[in-house]
């Protein structure tokens, strides 16, 4: 049996939703091990859960960042870079933006 877990998220605005595959776990005979998951498949799929929550939760919030405070123009990347934050379930490496508003010039 092969069994797939996804995760959805929902658009606030929208109400569109965007499915993402989390992890696969193939299961053939029941027995004791088989039963639940194991420390290993726990651990990777925790970590894949969490980079897709928080992968989704930067991304929308950039998004809400674009918009200039000052002037409501669409500020432009001006450098994008790397985070690396660590977490209980293992290394998330985050892209991070520079922003900037060309009208106003603000950051
Ligand atoms: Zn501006």
């Amino acid at each position: 049996m092969l069994i797939k877990i996804h995760l959805v998220f929902e658009d606030e605005e929208s109400g569109l939703p965007t499915v993402q595959e989390v992890a696969q776990l193939e299961r053939r005979d029941l027995s004791p091990t088989t039963l639940v998951l194991t420390l290993s498949e726990a651990k990777t799929l925790l970590h894949r859960l969490q980079s897709h929550l928080v992968e989704q939760q930067v991304s929308v919030r950039q998004r809400q960042q674009l918009p200039c405070p000052s002037c409501q123009q669409p500020r432009r990347v001006k450098d994008n870079r790397h985070l690396v934050y660590r977490s209980l379930f293992g290394r998330l490496i985050l892209r991070t933006l520079s922003i900037i508003c060309h009208t106003c010039l603000l950051l």
